[in-house]
């Protein structure tokens, strides 16, 4: 031990990435040492001491741990003649009722996990964001073209409202006008692209995406996911690094289900109690959020998040919101008046898109909750048009995908006009929208991608309606070499 400590008072500047690290003061990892005791980072608890075994305790515990010992009667103890006499005779084992702690018996893997620890602040401030390195909203709109077809409104208030906010991120407080958070609530159909769409937005513009289950969530204190493991998974998609989380993205899907229940004789914990918690992320606070896990308990080191930066955006399908609506506009238009007009709302496809907040309300959302979410929008339900497009037009439609594999067997793989529109037709029959491609298509690639590398012969091949409604194959062509 001795040894050790010499050796650690000769040791110099060790060199770690290139750049001197003073062991004192750093040891050279990425991630915020944890107490082991109150699991507070040493952001928060001050400077550790550094046990063996990986284990570091903050001076507060360290403090505690020793005025609890020095309490302890060691001069009464030792002047009782019967502990003495116990003493003396269990010397040969040891010193009676004193048992030292073993800390390797503490934790096997030694210390805290990295996962549970967040990353160091950096010694610089945050880079503030450049306001002309933000894309503007047109070539937002460009690039999520190349990967979402059709939903062109939804395409550009989502493009507006990113550049909004990320403009409202990088001019910070310097004006005495406060620009309002663009958080977004987008309601469309199941398998529209909800999700796709955030996720390729999240994608180009480089910054981290949480995307949580709102049917997970429950009050804290119940079973379920407390409110701020959102906030845990955006830290764990920014690599535990705070300032990185600050300025992300976070989905939350199935928003929907958060209504109020309408006939709830008991506590509405994954309600109505959910979209009260929501709300001091929504606005933007500083949170104390769990790190590495999706629960607060003693256990488990915890962080803060400000969620001022944080752009939210829910999504939900919103079943039966469509009725409301109609309710609404049949009222408005008079009884036994304009006959005519009730019918066009019957049988109206984009009724959705006249959502208003007082329809929401209905719905079950509280109306706080609504004020946090100024940017509403709808996605259309996908025609057999649009599953054709999806089929042959995004960077990287799963037909492209399938034809890049092929290519590597140097087979080239062709499909039939009459086949995409067979395949968009058995999709509509599904009603999950382009979900159903997918499956359909790994469903009749499976032979093809078995059969084919056994015949080094084939050069093309042609999928037609037919083989896609089974009633023939697909057309193989030999390689002509
Ligand atoms: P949801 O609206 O239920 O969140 P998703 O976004 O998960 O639906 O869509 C499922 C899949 O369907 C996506 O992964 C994507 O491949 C495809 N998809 C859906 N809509 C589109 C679209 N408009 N353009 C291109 N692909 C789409």
């Amino acid at each position: 031990m001795a040894e050790d400590i010499k050796d650690k008072n000769t040791e110099y500047m060790e060199i770690v990435d290139g750049q001197p690290v003073d062991p004192d003061d750093d040891d050279g990892s990425d991630y915020e040492d944890v107490c082991f005791v109150c699991r507070r980072p040493e952001s928060t608890a001050g400077e550790m001491f550094k046990l063996p075994n990986n284990i570091c305790v903050c001076a507060d515990c360290m403090r505690k741990t020793m005025d609890t010992v020095s309490q302890f009667d060691y001069q009464g103890m030792l002047n009782d003649p019967n502990m003495m006499d116990e003493m003396t005779k269990n010397l040969g084992n040891g010193i009676p009722n004193i048992r030292f702690v073993n800390l390797s018996d503490l934790q096997g893997t030694g210390g805290i996990p990295n996962k549970q620890k967040i990353k160091k602040k950096s010694k610089k401030e945050p880079e503030p964001i450049d306001l002309k390195a933000i894309p503007a909203p047109h070539e937002i709109k460009k690039r999520l073209d190349e990967y979402v077809c059709g939903q062109e409104r939804a395409k550009k208030v989502i493009s507006v409202a990113v550049y909004n906010h990320y403009k409202r991120v990088a001019t910070g407080h310097t004006d005495d006008i406060e620009i309002e958070k663009s958080n977004m609530l987008m309601i469309g159909p199941t398998g529209c692209g909800k999700t796709y769409l955030v996720k390729t937005l999240a994608r180009l513009l480089n910054v981290p995406l949480a995307m949580a289950d709102a049917t997970s969530l429950t009050e804290a204190g119940y079973i379920g996911d407390d409110i701020e493991s959102i906030l845990s998974k955006l830290l764990v998609a920014a690599d535990n690094d705070v300032a990185k989380a600050e300025r992300g993205i976070v989905f939350i899907d199935e928003i929907d289900k958060l209504a109020k229940k309408k006939d709830a004789h008991n506590r509405d914990i994954n309600g109505e109690a959910v979209q009260q918690g929501l709300l001091r992320l929504l606005e933007g606070a500083d949170v104390e959020v769990p790190v590495g896990a999706s629960n607060k308990n003693a256990m488990v080191p915890m962080t803060t998040i400000n969620t001022k930066n944080i752009l939210f955006i829910c999504g939900g399908a919103f079943p039966d919101l469509d009725e409301i609506i109609r309710q609404r506009l049949k009222k408005q238009t008079g009884i036994g008046f304009s006959a005519e007009l009730k019918d066009k709302y019957e049988n109206d496809e984009e009724i959705l898109s006249r959502v208003t907040n007082e329809d929401l309300r209905k719905f079950g959302f509280i109306p706080e909750f609504l004020g946090r979410l100024p940017v509403i929008y709808t996605l259309k339900k996908l025609d057999e048009d649009m599953l054709v497009k999806i089929l042959k037009e995004p960077k990287n439609a799963i037909i492209k995908q399938y034809q890049k594999l092929l290519e590597l067997d140097e087979v080239k793989l062709e499909f039939d006009d009459s086949a995409y529109r067979a395949i968009a037709k058995k999709a509509m029959e599904k009603e999950t929208g382009a979900r159903a491609l997918r499956a359909i298509i790994e469903d009749f690639m499976l032979d093809i991608m078995y059969e084919i590398p056994k015949d080094s012969s084939i050069g093309t091949v042609t999928i037609t309606d037919e083989y896609i409604n089974g009633t023939g194959g697909p057309i193989v062509k030999q390689r002509i070499d």
